[in-house]
This record gives C-alpha cells, structure tokens and sequence, in this order.
C-alpha cells in the first residue's frame, strides 16, 4: 500500500469551510454582522473621527499565533467593537474633513458581501459571463451619467469601453503600459518620456517607475497660480525632448489635484501631445464625480480628444472602496501590452468575440466590482447621487465665502468643488498649530499639503453624513487660538 497520506472520510455535512455549513451560518451570523453596521450607523457621532491610540496599541492585543481550533464565533465578532472599532479612523463620520472621502453606502455594502459569498472570479468571461457583462453595462451606465464620450462605452461600435480597476493608481499604470506599447514598445523605452504636472498625484510617478521608463524620462511641468499644468511649460518640454531625439509617450493630466483641486487644461493639452502622438490619461480621481451634474460638466472639457479617462466613485458617489472606473477610447494598446493567453486560460468558447477583463488590468484574478455599482445605482437612484455631490459643493463654497471675510485665515489656491485649502495669517507655525490641536479634539479630522513650499490645511468635505451644521461647526474649531 502507498505511503502517501490517504483521503480522510468526511462527514455527510462536508468540510466546515464549505457551503452546507455556510448556508446556516449566513442565517445565523449575517444579522448579527448587519447588526453591528447599523449600530455603527447610529453612533457614528460617538467616535472621535481620528484613531485615538498610539502605535502597536492593536499589536499589543493580538495574539502571536492563528487558532489551530474553531473559535466561538460571537466572540470574534465582539472583537469588532472590543478592538477593531478603537483602531478605527473613522471615514464615514460628519466630521472627516481630511484627505479625500471615501464613502461607502448600505447598497454597496450588501454588494460586496454578496460578491464575496458568491464568489465569482471575472478574468475572463468564460469564468464569469455575470461579472463581465455587468461591469461593461455598469461602466456604460456611469459614462451616459457622467456624460462622458460616447466612444468610452461598450456599446458603441468603436474600439472604446470601460472598465474597473482597484484604484486610480492601477488606471495610471495601466494607461502608462498602453502608452509605451503604442509608442513603439519596451525596445524603444530608454526614449520615451511621461509628462505630468508638479501638482499631479504621486501615483503618476509610481506608475512610471512601475512601467519602466527611465526616471530621468518623468517630467514635472511647470504650473500656473491656479496650480493648474501650464501648457506652454509643457510645449516647451515636448520641443526640447522631440529636438533631442526622445518620443514623448505620455501626458497625466489631473481634474481635481489632490492638493488643492485645481484642473488641467485638457483640450490644450491633448492638442499639444496630439501633435507628437503621446497617449493622454485623464486622472479625475475625486473631480470626475461631480460630472455626474449637468452644472460641473466643465470639468469634461477635452475628454472627446483623449485617450483615457479615471475617476473613483468609491471616493464621492458612496461606491465602496475599491472602485475605480476607467475608460478607454481604444482598448488596442491596453490588450497588446496586456493580453497574454498560457494553454490554462484558453476556453474555445470565448475566443475573441467576448470581453476578457484579465487583460485590461494587472493581475489576473478580479473581483465582482460592479455588483456594489449596480446595486448603489439602483437603491439611490443617480438623482440622490447628483444631490448630495451639489450639497457638498455648496458646503464648500460656504466654507470659500467664510475664509474670504476671515482676517484668520487665507486661501493659497482657488477654491474648487468641495475643496478649501487655507493658511493661518500668522504663519506656518500657527497653520500646524491649528491642525493639531483639530485633529486632537476628536471633533473633525483635517490633512494637511504643501503649497508654494509652505503647509496649508485642506478642507475638505465629502461625507454623506455632514451636514451644514458640521460644517459651520468645522469653521467654529478653525477659530481656535494657535
Ligand atoms: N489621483 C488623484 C488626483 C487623487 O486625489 C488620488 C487619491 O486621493 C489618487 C490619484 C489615488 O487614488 P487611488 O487610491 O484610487 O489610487
């Protein structure tokens, strides 16, 4: 008889990580888990917005080592509220002013528990024909919304449609592969160049080390006082690296900067790389949800003349985290940098007339993303979507109006959309003093930037649960002595 280990008998039941067992427990432990959310819900007042323990305070609580044996499972789900929630910065709260938001909503919540219970892997189609055709509608949904071109969508007969990466930073990277493949592929990399604003988000210097082009290759152009990229910095630079023999491959441009919010100009700038053929990425992380206005579709100047376009609903529109929606006018260079096909994931069926989301993205597994899309889109509806964007620009532009009066302090940009970004008028010192002394009330959560070498606090509003009234009480803590 062989010595290798021999099947061991289950019982009837099966393996306690299997589906007879779930099927109980999702009856009995699913209430309890919604339980805990809706309590959070209620108190989400009671938190101080900002984590209140120091470094390692969770560390200190975990055991070294995994359980060998099952634990009682109401006892792991105390541990929410007895560990989780005191480590817990709390994003949701009417108080979070800090970064950008990143908004979850009940609908998106019962999506993604769905999406883990059903599991489907959507790399190809042929692993999930209800993944990919979903996120294909739901991508074509939010670009009619969002009134974005009608090339990006799926169902125009162009080479256009969207799809869902994890975040904007893997939108970047990608445009940034497509890029260098439609530029003449890796062989010709040493001469291309990446051209993005001072202001642009760090992730567009990530992707570019990521990508492969040479650091001396990733250009900072120059901007104007309104922070925005100034297109005769980036002429310029184009010029000088086509003269020296360099292929400009690529242009970030930013709609909504995540320091102050200010917006590239997007039709010069695609005109501008048109002539040299550079690839445009639109990185309207934050700012591109508020297109879903008919008023801010401003911010949409340009977007008929370029190559790619991202913008995060898991940052404004309550679509939990992750979730970010990128489209692309040609899906041919993203698929010819991307799209490789080993005997294992061959399925006759599929072969080529199907949509295959592996090859739009990085890794090779995906999630069922556009579940929390679909279902948020259809429990709100895009009207309560729009409202609470133009809520939130109205409290911004109070917050604006109540700096302009103010002798305390003073804007270092323009404000935009949701947007504030101020200084104390006397001095950096007192710009951080400030800072801290918010943040360490519990009250309101506040981030700090830089802007012309000099901090400056940004507020920024962004919950669905602040109300005017947590504005005005914002402003309130901002008139604390330094
Ligand atoms: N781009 C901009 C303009 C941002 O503001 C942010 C984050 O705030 C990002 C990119 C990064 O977003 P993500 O976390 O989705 O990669």
């Amino acid at each position: 008889m062989s010595d290798r280990p021999q099947p061991v008998p289950r019982e009837a039941s099966g393996s306690p990580l299997g589906a007879a067992k779930a099927a109980d427990a999702w009856e009995q432990w699913g209430p309890v888990a919604s339980g805990i959310l809706a309590g959070y819900a209620r108190g989400l007042r009671d938190h101080p917005v900002g984590a209140s323990v120091e470094p390692g305070w969770l560390l200190d609580r975990l055991p070294a080592d995994a359980p060998a044996e099952a634990e009682d499972f109401a006892l792991v789900l105390a541990d929410i509220g007895e560990l989780i929630l005191p480590a817990m910065v709390h994003w949701q709260s009417p108080g979070f002013h800090g970064y950008f938001p990143a908004n979850t909503s009940w609908p998106a919540a019962l999506a993604d528990y769905l999406a883990a219970g059903l599991a489907q892997q959507g790399m190809l189609w042929a692993t999930s024909p209800a993944s990919t055709e979903l996120e294909m509608r739901m991508l074509d949904w939010v670009a009619a919304l969002s009134g974005l071109p009608a090339r990006f969508r799926h169902d125009d007969p162009g080479p256009g449609g969207g799809v869902i990466q994890d975040s904007a930073s893997s939108a970047t990277l990608v445009a940034l592969v497509a890029a260098r493949e439609r530029a003449g592929g890796r062989d010709l990399l040493d001469r291309m160049v990446v051209y993005a604003s001072t202001e642009a988000h760090s992730s567009v210097i990530k992707g570019a080390r990521v990508a492969g082009f040479r650091e001396a290759h990733i250009r900072s152009v120059a901007t104007d006082d309104s922070l925005a990229m100034r297109t005769s910095a980036l002429s310029e630079l184009m010029a000088a690296d086509v003269a020296a023999g360099l292929i400009p491959a690529a242009v970030v441009a930013t709609v909504g900067t995540t320091s102050t919010m200010a917006v590239d100009p997007v039709e010069d700038i695609a005109a501008l790389a048109s002539t040299a053929g550079a690839w445009v990425h639109v990185d309207a992380a934050m700012a591109g949800a508020a297109t879903i206005c008919e008023e801010y579709r401003d911010l949409l100047a340009g977007s008929d003349a370029v190559d790619s376009w991202v913008f995060n609903p898991h940052k404004w529109w309550g679509i939990t985290f992750d979730c970010s929606l990128m489209w692309l006018a040609d899906r041919g260079p993203v698929l010819d940098a991307l799209a490789i096909t080993p005997p294992y994931l061959e399925r006759d069926a599929a072969a080529g007339s199907v949509v295959d989301f592996r090859d739009w993205q990085v890794p090779l597994g995906r999630r069922f993303r556009s579940l929390k899309v679909w279902f948020v889109l259809r429990a709100m509806g895009a009207d309560a979507i729009a409202a609470m964007v133009r809520e939130h620009v109205a409290e911004g532009e109070w917050l604006a109006g109540k700096v302009a009066e103010s002798s305390t302090w003073e804007l270092v940009a323009p404000a935009n959309l949701t947007l504030v970004c101020v200084r104390h008028a006397a001095g950096d010192d007192a710009t951080r003093a400030v800072l801290e002394s918010v943040n360490s009330s519990g009250e309101a959560l506040l981030t700090l930037t830089e802007v012309g070498g000099r901090p400056a606090i940004r507020l920024s509003v962004g919950s669905p649960n602040t109300t005017h009234e947590d504005v005005e009480a914002l402003w309130g803590l901002l008139q604390r002595e330094p």
